[in-house]
């Protein structure tokens, strides 16, 4: 990328109610940058700080160190100079000293996953003088030992050496607690504290060779640099990676003025939304600690307490701690300091008036001062994000559109996963309760360390907390428990944009890493035992819980009305039973885009005859199997039509090559011999010669049709009788049948004449008719190129991008899985073809299809029925061709719905 070395503005000030920036900057400010701006000339109390660009992340990474230090330093320079001004002091001044913090922080919010130094500024002098300036020892030498801490672990790599270790410096704390016979950090008197920062600038010493740096401005450069490479440490690339997000955005910095949550009892810092992240539900919560900064709450260092009443008393419910109890010693901010409490509640109403939607804030409260110091749309669950922008659509808050846009349609399948069967709950063992951070249900085996999260198939991560780098762990596993943090912690922020269940601060988990151990009330349970979480309870269950189909919310049914007002396009299921035909009727499937009846001849009865019918050496032969197959096909065929009740119902014929159902196993050949009276010799020799080189461009799809036309005579007896049969009951149906891999006009126009010709004998026989539809796919590039011969004959076509995806890279499907993961991790593909339709390429012989079928046909039917037809941006990519559906399977119907509204409202804000 070419970088150009003019002089422009690297550095972007806010504070003192203005801003250089603002909130719609967030690719050049980060999404905390932005919006600390956008606060600040709100009005909202931010501390004073500056931005450094995401363009100097990228020069960062392309010139290196001492070119773009060169380059910012006297912008920052002045802009600390600013704040000093601001704050009436001066950094690194003796006497009056300034200190900062140097945040982190993208264009897309990534929770925890870079770096962040508080109190920068300190040394051995300026410390005794910020004693002197606050009169409160205890809270200097507090500052101090965690500015060690966390410029030790961030700038100058003081990490755990292996995953059973604790972090170096908390090992110190753990040695000193122990030796003075304390438990929490907040009773370390003033000597502890100076002891802890000694002994940590020794250990300091003795790992890296070099004295802990005291010199402000070289701490300062040291911490921009780690927040910069910050953005290619492990965690972020992998939370990019899972997000597809490119490694040129790179991370702003940001520096602002500390504001100090941990001066005393009457301080402290929280973190709070606007709205429950995990249901919606508009109620204001969060939780907070007095006399602390702010990492200690989000690390869930200790378990915090709730901010509002409400939640404090939900909460006590659940720890089954008595009223009383409760106001004594677990107090919401809203008892404890009511004042507080007022000005936070009004500023998250301000905050999410302003953005229009749910806002995620940290605060700090510094000696009875409300300080703001972040704000951005909150992560949240996929019912919480349905129930949230239907919410703010009927507050008037937003429109329809925008309320659909707010969806993200992928999370939608959340929704549709299995919850417990409340009978099974019922009988279950409860063997202890957490917070019940991220809803849902799992059931897996207990493994304690992220990186064993794929030991079992299905796994439960426990840890006592979690941190950024188990997000892969966290990923793979089917939940999460921890015995520390509360609602806001990591893993219960992280879990919910997941949408994976999560229980956190479950107190009486005692947690041994060394023997992968969890021993509740004296009880052990070991790594590979099984557990149950229920995310919406915080219930811990023992062993395994049976599940149901969960009941979806009046919002979900509300936003598919919505989004079915915006759709252009139909969405179809592509669906093989009527069982799946039922389940995507409920989720808003308007017909069958695909039913693939090669599916129907694997079951256990059919097979023998479908293996009869492919090694039967004559025509009659074959007649006879497939005499046997077409009772068993038409009653398939009853069911669907019936499920669908009139919808349309594109059915393809045979398509897999017949070496797929032909048995490869001794045990099974020696059988089909002997029920076939056939040697053994003879199946074999028939196995070998279906074996094909290529079988993907082998003897398939119409190629079967148009050498065994008995076969594709049989079904299409089938589906029509069936549509008959069903039509005596008075139920109709629309059969639209699909001819697949065309690659030439004949094999239509002979598989056509097939179809055609035994329909017809079926009405006389019946004397009585159905309409119907013979239609092919497009899935060869020679069907997409003669479209327009095509169309003339054809009264549909259906894209079939598995297969043209495949043709058009030349990549077989069965054997891409040797090269497509390292062509991905090389970059050498951005997504997955197979997942995400290829536009670029793919995309225009679906464009030149669709387009050559119209030229001949102006209302050609024109669909998608590869695994594209559930994948949002493929929808899109649909919607702009002009079709009239797309067809995916059962449970991705919602998700197509809504990125089919999706596609057309964004089509007509560009207009
Ligand atoms: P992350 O993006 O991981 O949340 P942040 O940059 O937001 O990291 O900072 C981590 C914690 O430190 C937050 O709780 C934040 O509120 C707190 N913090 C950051 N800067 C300051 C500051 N200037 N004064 C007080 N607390 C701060
Ligand atoms: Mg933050
Ligand atoms: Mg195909």
């Amino acid at each position: 990328m070419e970088i150009a070395i003019e002089t422009k503005k690297r550095v972007y000030r806010f504070g003192d109610k203005s801003a250089d920036g603002n909130s719609t900057m967030k690719n050049l400010l980060g999404g905390k940058g932005a919006n600390l701006a956008e606060m600040s000339a709100l009005g909202i109390p931010v501390p004073p700080g500056f931005t450094i660009t995401t363009e100097v992340c990228t020069e960062y990474n392309a010139l290196g160190q001492e070119t773009v230090l060169g380059m910012i330093k006297e912008e920052v320079e002045d802009a600390v100079n600013n704040i000093a001004r601001i704050m009436g002091t001066e950094y690194g001044n003796v006497d009056n000293p300034l200190l900062i913090s140097v945040r982190s922080g993208a264009r897309v919010s990534m929770p925890g996953m870079m770096d962040t130094v508080l109190n920068l500024g300190l040394n051995d002098e300026v410390v005794h003088g910020l004693v002197a300036k606050t009169n409160n020892e205890r809270f200097a030498w507090d500052s101090y030992r965690r500015f060690i801490q966390m410029y030790g672990g961030v700038v100058l790599g003081m990490k755990p050496e292996s995953k059973e270790d604790i972090d170096p410096f908390e090992e110190i704390m753990e040695h000193l607690k122990e030796k003075r016979q304390i438990e929490l950090d907040t009773q370390f008197t003033v000597q502890d504290l100076k002891d802890l920062v000694y002994d940590f600038k020794d250990a300091v010493k003795k790992r890296t060779g070099h004295d802990f740096p005291s010199d402000p401005w070289e701490q300062l450069w040291g911490a921009v640099i780690a927040v910069f490479n910050s953005w290619n440490g492990d965690r972020a690339v992998y939370y990019r990676n899972m997000h597809g997000y490119p490694a040129e955005w790179g991370t702003a910095v940001n520096v602002q003025a500390m504001v100090y949550g941990n001066m005393g009892d009457n301080s402290g810092t929280g973190v709070c939304f606007t709205r429950d992240a995990g249901t919606g539900e508009n109620v204001f919560n969060g939780e907070y600690l007095i006399n602390a900064q702010g990492e200690d709450v989000v690390a869930g260092v200790r378990t915090p307490q709730q901010i509002t009443k409400l939640g404090s008393q939900r909460w006590a419910e659940l720890a089954m701690v008595e009223e009383a109890d409760r106001a004594q010693n677990y107090p919401s901010l809203e008892e404890l300091m009511p004042q507080m409490y007022q000005e936070l509640f009004a500023h998250q109403a301000t905050l999410e008036a302003h953005y229009k939607d749910m806002q995620d804030m940290e605060f700090t409260i510094q000696d009875g001062k409300m300080w703001i110091l972040q704000t951005r749309n909150g992560k949240r669950t996929g019912a919480a994000m349905v129930k949230i922008a239907v919410d703010l659509y009927k507050e008037g808050s937003i429109d329809e559109a925008e309320a659909l846009l707010r969806i993200e349609p992928n999370k939608l399948d959340e929704l549709l996963h299995p919850v417990f069967d409340p009978k099974a709950i019922k009988r279950a063992h409860i063997i202890a309760q957490g917070l019940p951070a991220s809803p849902g249900a799992a059931t897996g085996q207990l493994v304690f360390f992220a990186d064993e999260a794929k030991k079992f198939r299905n796994t439960i991560l426990t840890r006592i907390e979690t941190s950024p780098e188990d997000l892969e762990g966290m990923n793979l596993a089917k939940g999460i428990l921890t015995a520390r943090g509360g609602m806001t912690s990591h893993a219960a922020v992280v879990a919910r944009g997941m949408g994976k269940c999560c229980i956190s601060g479950a107190g009486a988990l005692k947690i041994d890493y060394k023997n992968r151990t969890l021993t509740v009330e004296g009880k052990e349970y070991h790594e590979g035992d099984w557990i149950s979480l229920n995310g919406s309870t915080g219930n811990i269950i023992e062993g395994k819980v049976a599940t149901i189909e969960p009941v979806l919310s009046g919002e979900f049914a509300e936003l598919m009305a919505m989004a079915d007002k915006y759709a252009k396009m139909e969405v179809r299921t592509n669906a093989d039973s009527p069982k799946d035909a039922k389940v995507a009727r409920n989720f808003g499937a308007k017909g069958i885009g695909l039913t693939r009846t090669e599916h129907m001849f694997f079951e256990v009865d059919r097979i023998k005859a479908m293996r009869e019918m492919i090694l039967a050496d004559t025509v009659k032969g074959r007649r006879q199997a497939l005499g046997d197959l077409l009772p068993m096909q038409r009653e398939d065929f009853e069911g669907i039509f019936e499920a669908m009740d009139g919808l349309p119902v594109t059915i393809r014929l045979l398509d897999p090559p017949l070496h797929e159902f032909v048995p490869h196993q001794l045990a099974t050949q020696k059988e089909l011999a002997e029920d076939m009276h056939i040697s053994l010799q003879a199946v074999k020799n028939k196995v070998a010669e279906l074996q094909e080189f290529n079988p993907m461009l082998g003897h398939r799809g119409c190629r079967l049709g148009n050498t065994y036309p008995e076969i594709t005579e049989m079904q299409t007896r089938a589906i029509i009788e069936a549509a008959l049969n069903l039509k005596a009951k008075g139920i109709a149906s629309k059969p639209e049948i699909m001819v697949p891999l065309i690659g030439t006009v004949k094999e239509f126009l002979e598989q056509e004449r097939i179809i055609r010709s035994t329909a017809d004998e079926v009405f006389e026989a019946y004397g009585d008719r159905v309409e119907y539809l013979v239609g092919t796919m497009i899935e060869i590039p020679r069907a997409a190129l003669l479209a327009d011969q095509i169309a003339e004959h054809a009264d549909f076509f259906s894209f079939g991008t598995n297969d043209l995806t495949q043709m058009a890279f030349g990549y077989s499907r069965d054997d891409a899985g040797k090269f497509l993961p390292i062509y991905l991790e090389k970059g050498l593909l951005i997504v997955d073809p197979f997942e995400v339709l290829d536009q670029e390429g793919v995309g225009q012989l679906v464009q030149m299809g669709t387009e050559r079928g119209r030229k001949t046909k102006p209302q050609l039917k024109v669909g998608i029925c590869g695994e594209h037809g559930g994948e949002p941006s493929s929808v899109e990519f649909c919607h702009r061709m002009g079709m009239n559906y797309v067809s995916c399977s059962p449970f991705r119907v919602p998700i197509a719905r809504v990125a089919a509204a999706q596609a057309a409202i964004k089509a007509n804000m560009v207009h």
